[in-house]
């Protein structure tokens, strides 16, 4: 690992760690992913059908994506540097009886032994979260065939994010612990597509998911200014 190493903080992982335990509930911190769990595995599954796909999920935590991606017939992969994550992930793989490799490292490391192998790659919630997202997506890039596809979501960067995904959901809301999210590291869209294209990506679709906070819902839709998706193919 020593190579790679420097792409995560720790600070961040110790966040997960301490979490984890609560990641199956859907009414803990953890709620919002279970909120937009069906939305993004609707959006991955239209743009890259996931049935008989090879896909490695990055990031995966708990395993709420990397369990939806194999119930729809994927051969997924889940990576993630968190150690109570990944038990979570494989304990609830138990129960739910689905065939998915977990490993604790990262995206670096599985693409300098395996590049260009994965039909899909998908790095949710997760590039906020590390020293230097231009690298992980770099990684991504390197992971994914010729023909495949990327998906990445992040936070969007402006004052109504800082109020939707700080001040709303850590503060007014409590839907996540404070000091989740740290505003500076939140990426605009702009700056995703110029590190995926200097990776030899190009982006084939942007689209966002909307809380409303009076129906407590989440849409996916054209709004792109809090959390968005987004999918990149080879250049
Ligand atoms: N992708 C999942 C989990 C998002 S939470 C989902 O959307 O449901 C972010 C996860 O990224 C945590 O589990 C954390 O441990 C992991 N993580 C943070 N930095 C990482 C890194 N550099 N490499 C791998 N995993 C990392």
């Amino acid at each position: 690992m020593t190579g790679t190493a420097h792409n995560v903080d720790p600070g961040e992982i110790e966040k997960f760690e301490k979490l984890a335990g609560r990641w199956w509930d859907p009414n803990s911190e953890f709620k919002p992913l279970h909120d937009i769990n069906p939305l993004r595995l609707d959006y991955i599954d239209r743009l890259a059908p996931l049935a008989g796909k090879r896909v490695i999920d990055v990031g995966c935590g708990g395993g709420l994506l990397t369990e939806g991606m194999a119930a729809r017939g994927a051969d997924v992969t889940g990576i993630d540097m968190g150690k109570t994550p990944l038990s979570v992930a494989r304990l609830h793989q138990h129960e739910s009886g689905l065939a998915i490799d977990y490993q604790q490292t990262t995206a670096e490391q599985v693409a300098s032994e395996q590049p260009g192998s994965f039909d899909i790659v998908t790095c949710l919630e997760m590039l906020e979260h590390v020293p230097n997202p231009a690298t992980s997506i770099a990684a991504c890039a390197a992971l994914v065939k010729d023909d495949g596809r990327v998906f990445f979501s992040t936070i969007n960067r402006n004052p109504k994010a800082y109020l939707f995904a700080v001040i709303g959901a850590e503060y007014l809301l409590q839907l996540l612990p404070r000091g989740t999210h740290d505003y500076t590291k939140f990426i605009r869209p702009s700056e995703m597509e110029g590190w995926a294209r200097e990776a030899g990506l190009q982006l084939t679709d942007l689209s966002g998911m909307s809380y409303n906070p009076l129906t407590r819902e989440y849409t996916l839709g054209k709004d792109v200014s809090v959390n968005y998706l987004a999918c990149f193919q080879k250049a």
